[in-house]
């Protein structure tokens, strides 16, 4: 057997450290360690188990005077060998409320609670991929998913049809079993699951031959989810007990769709907010002029002013994403202009271009004047 580490040391606490202190050390390593945050992590089940003798001894009042005398020697001539290797958590004094607050009363539940218990069935994921507008209006889908039943030959026992799971005799249908052992402090308990029913309670002595002893069969379906009006990339709607089936009775888990927006070749989002680029030519940007603008609701008329700059923003009040709470409460469109520049233009067109230029008093420096002939 290794070394025992001093239990003041295992802590991180003095020698004098107060029964408050003891318990916070206890707490902080018992949930950087804990199994069920760490499964088949060997090092955080041995690091795990050691605060956890510290902490029984220390924080007994007569065992932590026994160590302070004795040190280890204490506890080493009865018997139990280091036995604190499983012991019974829930039956020692302080354990109980410690993971009481850490884990939710979740800890011990295993090792206390009754096998069947109705338990509710996993939440399944999946996807939904929307179009832009299907988005922002709010759609239905029909979607696909794999999920398991009840299987109807053994209604979900798993046991062939005409027989049923019998109780564990090893257990006694409690799905643990307890072995004691004598120490010094008296009988220690240590509870673990069934090793015959594997914590269930029951034994299977022929399987169902549909289910092959699982009690439940997979089958595709097609089921309909309604998309609010305002969902965003990454979004779930959640549909109550479509999920995997619940045990004992227990419901079925939830279905989470996560929506997949598309982009779209106009309009891009930011929360309710749309935003869209509308190209105009120069001569719209100078003069103004009549425009047809899209929106998620369809064509705008707008009145492009004269003088429009290039780069400048409009706003389109309300034609926006409604908000998923309200949907009458929409964010608002906001349109860029693009000013287009001709990439290349022809004699005439370049040479009205020059003449505008003449009129606006000539900013060219440059064009032309190295080839002359070409202005007219
Ligand atoms: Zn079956
Ligand atoms: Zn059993």
């Amino acid at each position: 057997m290794a070394e025992k580490r001093d239990y003041y040391e295992v802590l991180g606490v003095p020698k004098t450290a107060s029964e408050a202190e003891l318990k916070k050390a206890y707490r902080e390593l018992a949930k950087k360690y804990h199994p069920d945050t760490h499964p088949d992590d060997k090092e955080a089940e041995s690091k795990f188990k050691e605060a956890s003798e510290a902490y029984a001894v220390l924080s007994d009042a007569e065992k932590r005077k026994q160590y302070d005398q004795f040190g280890h020697a204490a506890f080493e001539n009865g018997g139990a060998g280091g036995g604190f290797g499983g012991f019974d958590f829930s039956g020692f004094g302080g354990f109980g409320d410690i993971f009481g607050d850490l884990f939710g009363g979740g800890f011990g539940r295993r090792a206390s609670s009754n096998p069947n218990q109705p338990i509710k069935g996993a939440n399944l994921r999946t996807s939904v991929r929307l179009t832009f507008e299907e988005a922002v209006f709010g759609c239905e889908k029909e979607i696909r998913i794999n999920t398991d039943d009840e299987c109807p030959h053994c209604h979900g026992t798993g046991a062939k049809e005409g027989t049923k799971p019998e109780t564990c005799t090893r257990c006694g249908g409690s799905g643990q079993v307890v072995s004691e052992q004598q120490s010094l402090f008296g009988m220690m308990r240590s509870v673990s699951d069934c090793p015959t029913c594997r914590g269930a309670g029951t034994v299977i002595k022929e399987k169902c031959s549909y289910c092959r002893g699982t009690g439940y069969i997979s089958s595709s379906k097609l089921i309909s989810v309604r998309i609010p009006a305002g969902i965003d990339e990454g979004q779930s709607v959640r549909i109550r007990e479509k999920g995997e089936p619940g045990r004992n009775g227990g419901p079925r888990g939830d279905l989470l769709v996560e929506a997949v927006i598309e982009g779209s070749r106009y309009f891009s989002r930011e929360g309710t907010n749309i935003f869209s680029t509308c190209e105009i030519s120069m001569t719209q940007a100078a003069l103004g002029d009549k425009l047809h603008i899209r929106t998620v609701d369809g064509e705008v008329e707008y009145e492009l002013k004269p003088g429009t700059q290039p780069g400048s923003r409009i706003r389109f009040k309300g034609k926006g994403v409604p908000s998923l709470r309200n949907k009458n409460v929409r964010g608002d469109h906001y349109v860029t202009f693009m000013v287009k520049i001709p990439e290349r233009m022809n004699d005439r067109q370049k040479s009205a271009l020059l003449a505008y230029d003449e009129a606006m008093g000539g900013t060219l420096n440059n064009f032309g004047k190295e080839k002359p002939g070409r202005k007219k």
